[in-house]
């Protein structure tokens, strides 16, 4: 996808670090995450809020596959989302976390909170993706959009990778006759 120009600094600007905002007179505009940031915080007066851009960083999932991070600090109003994902191409795919904390936390502390939570995540897989099997009794992951469904079934992501409705049905069916649990949580709990 194209990267885009902000229309307050008139960076270029990749598509996962740009936002719609929404001006008074109705009118949206697209702006940099740091611009939209410096916006809010200036409406909002959160003058303490740390308006950084941080590096992506690379870490290993337990069985030695690396994997780039890339950050997004969003200030919503007094609370800040940060939020860390990797990319495919220039499209957020794979995994991804979510921190929420308030406008006046240090961001380098968010920051490594949001890096043990990842840590912990990569230390887990849930499918064995050679045997296509599910490895113990409990599955988590996230709920997507699957293009080739048109909105009827969910694309579920696993241990990072897409796990098609049909897939995740087929596995569960080597489990016939058990019971389940399902729980759906925000994107910032820890599942
Ligand atoms: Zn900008």
């Amino acid at each position: 996808m194209a990267h885009a120009r902000c229309e307050q600094c008139g960076n270029l600007t990749p598509p996962w670090d740009t936002i719609h905002c929404g001006s008074d007179d109705g009118s949206y505009q697209l702006l940099c995450t740091l611009c939209f940031n410096a916006r809010i915080a200036e409406s909002t007066g959160a003058t303490d809020f740390e308006n950084v851009r941080l590096d992506p960083i690379r870490m290993n999932d337990c069985s030695g596959e690396s994997h780039q991070f890339h950050f997004q600090v969003r200030l919503l109003g007094d609370r800040v989302a940060m939020d860390a994902f990797e990319l495919r191409g220039d499209i957020p795919a794979g995994y991804r976390f979510q921190l929420i904390g308030e406008y006046d936390d240090d961001v380098l502390v968010l920051l490594g909170r949001l890096v043990e939570k990842i840590r912990r995540a990569l230390s887990v897989r849930h499918i064995d993706f050679r045997e296509r099997q599910i490895i113990d009794s409990t599955v988590r992951g996230r709920i997507e959009w699957d293009e080739s469904q048109d909105g009827h079934l969910p694309l579920v992501v696993v241990d990072g990778k897409e796990v098609s409705w049909n897939d995740l049905g087929r596995m569960l069916m080597s489990m016939e006759g058990w019971q389940f649990r399902l729980d759906i949580a925000d994107p910032s709990d820890e599942l």
